[in-house]
């Protein structure tokens, strides 16, 4: 905890003094341009890896980058969907999966998960990708089932979205743009997802 509360006076001290017109402006406007699905793992960290700025992104992390299909009953998660794309008008929404992901990892393997019931209960929402993006291929190794995964959740999660009235209506409109991203840890490295030939390609550094 001493490292937190000395990062949070290291920021009062030098990151919030340049930025101070910024916060200013930010205190009465909120219009991010981006809303960004990422996973809730902390190697994975938005705001550093698009180098974006306090007020460009609108955030929803989840285990495994995880979007429950619409109607899923009172949901925080749809809460913030619906308030970043019908209210904040956001143009763009980046689904981002990531290598090592352990929610997919727990997935393929189903280790551990009899300990953890609501991790359980929540990775239901990717249990089909799994089964279909790892038909029985349980003699690979498992860095390779898993990222074959972790791609196939991408493109579900985008699938899910789309179940949202308020994706859907936005579509519609051609105001909004959906992303499917996979971001590799140790090289920084993202692929993007062409739906139109299926599959991921890097994006250019
Ligand atoms: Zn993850």
């Amino acid at each position: 905890m001493q490292q937190i509360t000395d990062g949070l006076r290291r920021f009062r001290r030098e990151a919030f003094p340049p930025r101070a017109a910024l916060f200013a402006d930010l205190a009465v406007r909120h219009r991010p341009g981006t809303l960004f699905v990422g996973c809730s793992d902390s190697r994975v960290v938005p705001e550093l890896i698009t180098q974006s700025e306090p007020g460009e992104l609108f955030v929803v992390r989840t285990a495994g980058n995880l979007v429950p299909p619409h109607p899923a009953g009172p949901d925080g998660i749809a809460a913030s969907i619906e308030y970043a794309v019908g209210v904040l008008g956001v143009s763009d929404v980046v689904v981002c999966g990531h290598s090592g992901c352990g929610a997919m990892t727990a997935l393929v393997t189903g280790e551990g998960l009899d300990r953890l019931p609501s991790v359980a209960a929540w990775l239901r929402h990717g249990a089909g990708v799994a089964a279909e993006a790892d038909p029985g291929a349980a003699d690979a190794p498992v860095e390779d089932r898993v990222a074959a995964v972790v791609r196939a959740n991408v493109v579900t999660q985008l699938d899910r979205l789309r179940t949202h009235p308020v994706v859907a209506e936005a579509l519609d409109r051609r105001a909004l743009t959906l992303h499917g991203w996979v971001y590799d840890i140790a090289s920084g490295a993202v692929e993007a997802y062409d739906r139109g030939t299926g599959r991921f390609a890097p994006l250019p550094c």
